[in-house]
């Protein structure tokens, strides 16, 4: 069986950081699983811009040589806007990842094992991988939250904002923002873009066209089903209201 000392499980910025700190240990045989910055290139808006700042979005290595100045430098102070358009900060991190020369293996590990010299992986194609540590980077993208309410209705109405990168397919439509958070209204700003109708409450200030939607049951009667602050508690009492809409989910905690 294929051996090494440190096994990474992921490779989007914290696995490459990582990777980074790791390399400073002569003679470690490090593996790096997973397709580099994939999360950030599949799951996020095309069009969006990073929430943090320019000096909390750096990728941390140990001699603090891969800072996003440096990266700028590189590329002729040009390339790199501030605040940070993702694409570009997708381009920083494979930067990053070959600067660390810590090749990946771009293959899922399904499977993690104690046994008694270590931890063995497997991996998406059946091979198996003995390593003496493992570093477990695999990010947030399974935490994705629908709220029980949206659980019986179809995929093809109810979506959640990580399905989105593009929201071009909703020009013309009229989607629900469900939700009050950063993603929220960052949604409903990429629809309104897009050229969606969006339609809700104010439940989150003035800027917002958003309905909160609680997770409760669905068999409430309609009318005590809408709370004060503008909190949805039923599916039915949102497709009464809103009859062609399709939603999307942004809850707290799921991006
Ligand atoms: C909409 C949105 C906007 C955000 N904006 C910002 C921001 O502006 N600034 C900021 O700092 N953070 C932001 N975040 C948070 C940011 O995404 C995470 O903090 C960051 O990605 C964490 O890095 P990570 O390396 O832990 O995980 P990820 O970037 O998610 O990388 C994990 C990688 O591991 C892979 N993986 C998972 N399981 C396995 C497996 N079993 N085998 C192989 N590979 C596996 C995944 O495919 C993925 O590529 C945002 C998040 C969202 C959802």
């Amino acid at each position: 069986m294929d051996k090494c000392d440190v096994a990474i499980v992921g490779a989007g910025p914290y696995g490459l950081s990582a990777a980074a700190h790791l390399r400073l240990l002569k003679g470690l045989d490090i593996r790096l699983f997973g397709e580099p910055m994939s999360f950030w290139e599949r799951y996020m808006p095309q069009r969006m811009l990073l929430r943090s700042p320019w000096a909390g979005s750096h990728i941390a290595d140990p001699e603090n040589r891969l800072t996003l100045e440096a990266y700028r430098k590189l590329n002729g102070n040009h390339g790199l806007a501030y605040p940070i358009p993702v694409t570009d900060f997708i381009n920083y991190g494979h930067w990053f990842h070959q600067q660390t020369a810590t090749p990946a293996d771009r293959r899922k590990v399904v499977r993690t094992e104690m046994t008694a010299k270590g931890y063995r992986l497997t991996l998406e194609d059946g091979e198996a991988v003995l390593a003496r540590r493992v570093v477990i980077a695999g990010g947030i993208q399974p935490f994705a939250y629908r709220p029980q309410m949206f659980e019986r209705l179809p995929a093809s109405l109810v979506t959640h904002t990580s399905e989105h990168r593009d929201f071009g397919k909703f020009r013309n439509k009229e989607v629900l923002v469900i939700g009050a958070g950063q993603s929220a209204l960052e949604t409903a700003a990429f629809l309104h873009e897009a050229g969606a109708r969006s339609r809700g409450y104010e439940s989150a200030g003035p800027t917002a066209e958003l309905v909160s939607a609680a997770a409760a049951q669905d068999s409430k009667p309609m009318g005590a089903a809408c709370n004060s602050a503008g909190r949805f508690t039923t599916t039915r009492d949102l497709r009464t209201r809103y009859p062609n809409s399709y939603w999307t989910v942004c809850r707290p905690g799921a991006g």
